[in-house]
């Protein structure tokens, strides 16, 4: 365990591969946010960067190529978290490109980006959503993920992988420049903990019971929010309940929506965009949403703990 994962990243670039070309496809050579860019990543540390395929398009045979050409000797996946390439696109899949690591006798590498620990289905996301399980299965040899994002944690980069591969990068002297505090292991284990009882983890971890409420829960929740709402703020302001998206962000699920119940707010004497301004400045701030005139608050983002500094913020923003 790291600080973060462009640090698993970046550690695991360095034991397993420095000296030596790392195959990525040209689809998965992602920018991640921050200065957190493969391509310095792989330059940091000592890896040649072998580009493979196209944009839209790498195939097995570009793979092939890169490890027969003698330029590849490790190869690196890449999880595209916070963009989608679609249209005439092709993708070499994990399983696909650990078989070509045994064929050629190279190490597979996945940068996973968020660690979902759980099925998919048991939070309802799509199916296909990789997970940490079903990529160790798979047979990538190290396999790199955030400890916050779909896991749920302090923020943390994790390596689970193959007992040799583990140990290169436990032994390698970067690690110790690399490793976590005490505070963030402790919040690592006391989640963790969580993951015991699945549904524990999925009712207890913020991230996980607002990814997998149910549509008509949230409904329940806004029409009870209005009420709250209409209540504290009368005729300054009309209320109302409509049915909207939740996007997850995050860098974990890109162009995934959710359905969801939103509250909306129309002030009477202020502008929509004064009153969000006035939410964002209150003691307890509020991240509302401008939506199609109104100020709109998704309730899947809200604890029903947290109703009440709502209303105190609408009441004075108004
Ligand atoms: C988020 C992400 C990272 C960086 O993780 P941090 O924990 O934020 O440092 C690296 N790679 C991928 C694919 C990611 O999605």
């Amino acid at each position: 365990m790291v600080n973060n994962n462009a640090a698993a990243v970046l550690l695991a670039l360095t034991a397993l591969a420095a000296g030596k070309g790392v195959a990525l496809s040209r689809g998965e050579l992602v920018e991640i946010g921050g200065s957190f860019r493969l391509p310095d990543i792989m330059a940091r540390s000592g890896a040649e960067l072998v580009e493979v395929g196209t944009t839209n398009r790498t195939r097995p045979a570009d793979y092939r190529a890169a490890a027969e050409g003698g330029k590849a000797q490790l190869l690196l996946k890449v999880h595209t978290s916070n963009y989608r390439v679609v249209g005439y696109t092709q993708e070499v899949s994990l399983s696909e490109l650990v078989g070509l690591g045994r064929a050629y006798g190279m190490p597979v590498l996945y940068d996973l980006g968020a660690g979902l620990l759980l099925p998919p289905r048991l939070l309802g996301l799509p199916e296909g959503t990789p997970s940490v399980a079903e990529s160790l299965r798979a047979g990538a040899d190290l396999v790199c993920f955030s400890g916050d994002k779909l896991l749920g944690g302090p923020q943390a980069g994790i390596l689970a992988g193959r007992t040799w591969a583990v140990e290169a990068v436990r032994k390698h002297p970067l690690f110790r420049a690399l490793r976590p505090g005490k505070g963030t292991l402790a919040a690592l284990d006391a989640t963790l903990r969580l993951y015991q009882d699945p549904a524990e983890a999925r009712r207890a971890i913020p991230v996980l019971s607002m990814l997998s409420a149910e549509p008509k829960e949230l409904s329940a929740r806004a029409e009870a929010l209005a009420q709250t709402l209409r209540a504290a703020c009368g005729p300054r302001c009309a209320v109302a309940v409509e049915s909207g998206e939740s996007e997850a962000g995050g860098g974990a699920l890109p162009g995934v929506a959710f359905p969801t119940s939103l509250v909306t707010l129309a002030p009477r004497d202020r502008t929509p965009e004064a009153l969000e301004a006035a939410l964002r400045a209150a003691p307890v701030p509020v991240a509302a949403l401008l939506r199609h005139g109104k100020v709109a608050v998704d309730v899947r983002t809200l604890r029903p703990s947290d109703d009440e500094a709502l209303c105190r913020a609408v009441s004075e923003g108004l």
